[in-house]
C-alpha cells in the first residue's frame, strides 16, 4: 500500500490552504479537466515536461481555447522562455507533503524557475500518489522514486535509469538532479493553487 493511501486528501489540502494556496480536489480526472476547460479561458499556459499533465491530456484540451507554451508539447525550445512568462504555469510536483511543502528537483531548471519567477497564477497538479507524510519523507520520494524514474523515462546515462529503483547520488554528466525546490506557501509575486486528484499520476 502506497503511504499516500493513508493519507486524507482533503486534510491534507486543509493545511496547505491554512499556508494560503487555493485548493482544489477532484475525484477523477475527468472532472479535474473539466474544470481546467471551463476556468482556464483565452489566456496563454506555460508548462514544463510533465507525465501527470500529459497523462491527463490536459494541454491538448486547453489548446482548444488558450495559447500553449510547453517544449514538451511542442517540441519547440524556445517555449521554455515563453512558457515562463505566460499567464498561467501548470506543472506537477515531485511529492507534496501532508505538512504542507511541495518538492521538486529540476536538472535544466525551467520548472523550477516559473514557478518561482513566473508572474502569472501557478497550478500545482498531482494524483494522491504525491502524498507524503512530511517534509523529509516528500523529499526522500522526489530522490529516490521520481528522479530515477525521470532519469529512466529520458534515457540518461546515470545509474539510476537502469531500474529505476533507488538514487544513488551519482556525479554523471548527465545527472538530472541539480537543484531541489521546497514550495512552503504562495509566493507574492504569484498566487497559487494545489489540485489533488483521486488517481495516480505520474512519478
Ligand atoms: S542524483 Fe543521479 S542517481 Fe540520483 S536520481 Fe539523480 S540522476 Fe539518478
Amino acid at each position: 500500500m502506497n503511504m499516500s493511501d493513508k493519507i486524507d486528501p482533503l486534510k491534507v489540502l486543509e493545511v496547505f490552504a491554512k499556508h494560503g494556496y487555493t485548493t482544489h480536489f477532484f475525484n477523477s480526472v475527468d472532472e479535474a479537466n473539466k474544470y481546467f476547460e471551463d476556468n482556464i479561458q483565452g489566456r496563454s499556459v506555460g508548462a514544463g515536461g510533465s507525465i501527470t499533465i500529459a497523462q491527463m491530456g490536459l494541454l491538448e484540451l486547453l489548446s482548444k481555447k488558450n495559447k500553449i507554451y510547453s517544449h514538451s508539447y511542442s517540441g519547440d525550445s524556445s517555449d521554455i522562455a515563453k512558457a515562463a512568462s505566460a499567464d498561467i504555469y501548470l506543472t506537477s510536483a515531485n511529492a507534496i507533503s501532508a505538512t504542507g511543502e511541495i518538492v521538486n528537483i529540476d536538472g535544466r531548471g525551467n520548472r523550477i524557475s516559473a514557478t518561482l519567477n513566473g508572474p502569472g497564477e501557478i497550478y500545482f497538479i498531482c494524483g494522491v500518489n504525491k502524498i507524503e507524510p512530511d517534509l523529509p519523507s516528500a523529499i526522500w520520494r522526489a530522490k529516490n522514486i521520481a528522479a530515477p524514474k525521470n532519469a529512466q523515462r529520458l534515457v540518461r546515462k546515470t545509474p539510476c535509469a537502469a531500474k529505476a529503483d533507488k538514487c544513488y547520488n551519482c556525479s554523471s554528466p548527465e545527472r538530472i538532479c541539480r537543484a531541489t525546490c521546497i514550495h512552503t506557501h504562495p509566493l507574492f509575486s504569484a498566487p497559487a493553487h494545489i489540485v489533488l486528484i483521486g488517481a495516480d499520476l505520474g512519478y
